[in-house]
């Protein structure tokens, strides 16, 4: 076998299935309990993903319908892309956050909405003139994108039994509404999407649907996983790892040298959120414009939260919509 599956905790499971995308991999679990197994996540929707799942499946001798139920964290391609192929594989009961299901849609819209265009303009991301160049998630994605309705709504605090073992869902807004980690009480195991990433920190951004301050619900999801008895991580993109509380504090201290960054460019004059990205972030020559999109939503998270402390003001414009420092701040030192 190709090492593709390996156990991470008792009848405990990862799979790294292949992204064509980064990152490049996504991690999927398989938990066991007796003859029943539960798939949290899907991965996305490509052949070469699909067939390195049923190839795990088979060196760790579940078959297909033993997946009685399939817990997915969030709605995003990598995570919830094959749920319509493995419910029909499985049988399983899938499960999602109902603050996931109108992203749901969006994720596969062909056509660049006048809102969200409109939205893009304001926030001064220079657009193709040719409606063909407008970004649409449906267009990125394509068919690896292959979402289901889910069977059961997932609400913070709900237990859900695999078998013999009990599985409580945490809700943790932020990078998506809806994202939940599945934390595993008797084995002091955390799976968590997202959420909580070892390397890298994930994407939290503003839409034209909002949310208003996702950053905000980001930290303090970041706070609220900490006060969990957990001994093991198990995230959907990097190594597993120990110290989750560590991690959350390091991804606050992230954010609050980023809130202290963006207050600094706005000291003087007053700036669009892509204008301010494109200070921000270090892209290279070529810019895709889904990149320059994702950073310009990533500082407007950044921009809101800072509107809602009273530090920064927004200026609407005729077109546009500018940002500027009102009070002095000092993020970067922040601690707790
Ligand atoms: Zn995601």
């Amino acid at each position: 076998m190709d090492g593709k599956v390996r156990q991470v905790g008792p009848d405990i499971y990862q799979i790294y299935l292949p992204l064509p995308t980064r990152p490049s991999i996504v991690n999927v679990y398989l938990v066991r309990s007796g003859d029943e197994w539960a798939l949290i996540d899907t991965g996305m929707q490509s052949e070469e993903s699909i067939a390195t799942f049923k190839a795990a499946l088979q060196e760790v001798n579940c078959p297909p319908s033993a997946i009685r139920t399939l817990l997915c964290t969030h709605h995003h391609p990598d995570h919830f892309g094959t749920s319509r192929t493995y419910k029909d594989l499985t049988g399983a009961e899938v499960y999602l956050h109902p603050l996931e299901l109108p992203r749901i849609e969006r994720m596969q819209s062909t056509a660049p909405s006048p809102e969200a265009l409109a939205f893009f303009r304001t926030h001064g991301v220079p657009m193709p003139e040719s409606p063909d160049g407008h970004p649409t998630p449906g267009r990125y994605f394509g068919t690896l994108y292959a979402p289901t309705a889910p069977d059961h709504l997932l609400q913070d605090g709900d237990t859900i039994r695999i078998g013999t073992r009990e599985c409580v869902v945490i809700w943790t807004p932020g990078h998506t509404p809806g994202h939940c980690c599945f934390y595993f009480p008797q084995d002091k195991i955390v799976i968590v999407g997202d959420h909580l990433l070892p390397k890298i920190t994930p994407h939290v951004g503003v839409y034209y649907m909002g949310p208003e301050n996702p950053l905000l619900d980001f930290i303090r999801s970041q706070q609220k996983i900490q006060q969990f008895d957990v001994e093991l991580v198990l995230p959907a993109h990097g190594a597993i790892f120990k110290d989750h509380r560590y991690r959350a504090q390091q991804i606050i201290q992230h954010h609050y040298y980023r809130l202290q960054e963006i207050h600094d460019t706005i000291k003087n004059r007053a700036k669009t959120a892509y204008e301010i990205a494109m200070e921000i972030f270090d892209f290279g020559s070529d810019r895709p414009i889904f990149h320059m999109l994702a950073a310009t939503f990533e500082t407007l998270a950044h921009l809101h939260f800072l509107m809602h402390e009273g530090t920064v003001e927004k200026i609407e414009e005729k077109e546009r919509i500018k940002f500027i420092a009102t009070r002095p701040a000092s993020y970067a030192l922040h601690h707790r």
